[in-house]
């Protein structure tokens, strides 16, 4: 009934309702509108070789600002973006923005910066991605040496072989593949070997309780010494101490990022903090906005 009356009207919101699928209703349109509308922004986590402490290339990350209720978790919004289909649309911005972004901070004297972007599973499943890829790269060949494909293995995946055609497509393009959130959901080894992968995301909450929790360092070391042994470069997630940072290297894990470097930054505060000719953060002080 509500399809026969329209979108966006209230009377979409019927009266049996509960609180909480209104309000997953009303974030799903507000969530279509700030999409349309610009209303997401992107921050920049940087990414780190340990040994050196300098910055190798960053990851983009989408930021909601809702009008009324401030800034959304991106966890929430993404999984209601996935859950509604609405991920196509927000990816695609999110490709093409971040490319922009990227361009402007090439020319500004970061030529060596890589950029790593989340990809749902859903948009892999879309042949819509490789044709949005193969634009953006004749709009912008210099990219593709520099993009990286984060594909989180945290959800279910279903028709893999279909998702493994679709990573060899992308690679063929020249572009890297990330398994991300590793260690956590539902990659299978068998899965993992046969994904055409570059680099292996150790997931945060195994970092986190690093050095000292047992288990999670065992986990860790095993990740590093099998990604090594596939050919696959290891990459911790969540580092927020020189403790982790030494277990990592001692580990020959030698690349990461976490708060203990940089949290995600917006392109002014990274213009502002990072030294183009040497990769390092200056000492100037990072006035955090609100916005991460
Ligand atoms: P992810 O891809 O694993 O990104 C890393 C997350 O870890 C980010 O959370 C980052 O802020 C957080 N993080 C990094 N270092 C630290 C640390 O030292 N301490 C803590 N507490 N957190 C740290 P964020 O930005 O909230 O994003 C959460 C997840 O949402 C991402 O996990 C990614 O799966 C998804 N996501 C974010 N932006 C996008 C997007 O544009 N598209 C898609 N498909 N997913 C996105
Ligand atoms: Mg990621
Ligand atoms: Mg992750």
């Amino acid at each position: 009934e509500a399809k026969r009356i329209g979108r966006n009207t209230f009377s979409f919101f019927k009266p049996h309702m509960d609180f909480e699928s209104k309000r997953a209703l009303s974030l799903e349109l507000d969530l279509r509108h700030a999409i349309e509308h610009e209303e997401l922004s992107l921050v920049f986590q940087p990414l780190i070789d340990l040994r050196t402490g300098k910055v190798t290339g960053l990851e983009a990350l989408t930021r909601w600002h809702h009008p009324i209720e401030g800034d959304i978790p991106s966890t929430e919004f993404i999984k209601r973006a996935e859950d509604t289909g609405l991920i196509i649309a927000l990816g695609k911005w999110v490709l093409r923005k971040s490319a922009m972004l990227m361009t402007q901070l090439h020319l500004a004297g970061y030529p060596y910066l890589s950029l790593s972007i989340n990809i749902s599973h859903h948009q892999l499943e879309r042949f819509s991605l490789i044709t949005t890829l193969h634009d953006l790269l004749q709009e912008m060949p210099f990219l593709a040496e520099k993009l990286t494909l984060d594909i989180s293995g945290s959800l279910p995946l279903h028709n893999t072989s279909q998702l493994i055609d679709a990573m060899k497509q992308i690679k063929g393009m020249g572009i890297g593949l990330a398994l991300d959130d590793f260690g956590t959901g539902f990659v299978s080894l068998e899965l993992l070997q046969k994904m055409p992968i570059d680099y292996l995301k150790v997931d945060l909450s195994f970092i986190q309780k690093l050095p000292n929790d047992h288990d999670s360092a065992v986990i860790t070391s095993t990740a590093i010494m099998m990604a090594k042994k596939l050919g696959i470069t290891s990459h911790a997630e969540g580092i927020v101490s020189q403790e982790q940072q030494q277990f990592l290297l001692s580990h020959h894990c030698f690349s990461g990022q976490g708060n203990f470097y940089s949290a995600p930054l917006t392109i002014d505060e990274l213009l502002y903090t990072l030294d183009e000719n040497t990769g390092l953060f200056t000492d100037k002080q990072v006035l955090y906005s609100d916005q991460k």
